[in-house]
């Protein structure tokens, strides 16, 4: 598929972690960005317009999405160091920056290696684990405007919240953010990365498609604790399954659909409201008509 070309009808399949769910009306791999700049400005582009980073965290339905779906991590990646701040894009995968961070002798980013989603989808959802979140390290961000704009924002223009954030613009999409990281030692930080990949490994189903954690932690509680004490591990609806190692992972054992997966969300949540009296959120974004 080319890049900066715009495709009717393309499946999402491959462009989210679960691998599910129908096509996008409109389809662009965008590597460019003055081309996202005049692609974003043309009225005759189809509305509404959705970024989708890696797709590690949206639920495509099977209907699939109108509008158009613009993909900017085959392109728009780069990294850069400017002073003491570290410039990335949006399309830079999550690991990859965690890893170029500490090669330079910075501490603090391994939380970021085991993420499977862009710079631009954990600014989104204020990615995060293990008591560090993506927000936490921002110092500014690069936007682009309904209008086709790039404009930089202070983080006092958002609002950060857990697994979320408000903005203030809300129209706008992030093109790339300015990153602040302690000074450290490069061989310490590659370090935290191993151990915490190692660790990630051992308590994730890794192996099968998911989208990590289905669920929000509610208040002093855990989402994977609540679905467990249910006794809802290993529960299946067609292919969508609840993991047995981590009962906060929702798999797709091969052939699911978006379907499958959505039902067994509702599921969980019914069950645990009526044994728990909680309410569960879902983390994941479900997108697309039913
Ligand atoms: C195995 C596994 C483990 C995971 N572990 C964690 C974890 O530890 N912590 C955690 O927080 N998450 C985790 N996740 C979820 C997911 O990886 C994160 O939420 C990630 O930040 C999503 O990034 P993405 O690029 O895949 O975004 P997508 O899933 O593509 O998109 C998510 C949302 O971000 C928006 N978005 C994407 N790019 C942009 C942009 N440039 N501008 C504006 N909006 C944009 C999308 O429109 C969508 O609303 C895990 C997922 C998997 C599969």
């Amino acid at each position: 598929m080319e890049k900066n070309k715009v495709y009717k009808n393309v499946s999402l399949t491959k462009f989210n972690s679960w691998k599910v769910g129908g096509a996008a009306e409109n389809f662009v791999i965008c590597s460019d960005i003055n081309f996202l700049s005049r692609l974003i400005q043309n009225e005759k582009v189809q509305r509404p317009i959705k970024f989708i980073g890696l797709g590690s965290n949206i639920l495509v339905r099977d209907n699939g999405i109108k509008g158009t779906a613009i993909v900017m991590h085959k392109g728009l990646n780069k990294f850069s160091k400017e002073g003491e701040l570290f410039y990335s894009e949006a399309g830079l995968s999550c690991s990859k920056f965690s890893k170029l961070v500490a090669k330079d002798g910075y501490s603090d980013s391994a939380f970021l290696s085991g993420i499977p989603g862009t710079i631009g989808g954990a600014l989104a959802m204020n990615a995060g684990c293990y008591g560090s979140e993506i927000w936490g390290y921002v110092k500014k961000v690069k936007m682009i405007s309904p209008k086709g704009e790039l404009i930089e924002r202070d983080v006092n223009e958002f609002n950060v919240g857990y697994r979320q954030i408000v903005k203030k613009y809300e129209q706008e999409n992030f093109v790339g953010a300015w990153f602040s990281f302690p000074k450290g030692k490069k061989e310490e930080a590659e370090e935290d990365i191993r151990k915490l990949l190692v660790h990630r490994k051992s308590t994730q189903p890794l192996n099968w498609p998911s989208a990590g954690s289905t669920f929000k932690n509610p208040e002093k509680n855990h989402a994977a604790k609540l679905i467990e004490e249910c006794g809802l591990k290993g529960f299946k609806i067609g292919d969508a399954k609840i993991s047995e190692k981590h009962a906060n992972f929702i798999i797709n054992l091969g052939s699911a659909k978006a379907k499958d997966i959505e039902d067994l969300i509702n599921y969980v949540k019914e069950i645990v409201f009526k044994e728990k009296k909680i309410k569960l959120i879902p983390e994941v974004e479900i997108i697309g008509d039913l």
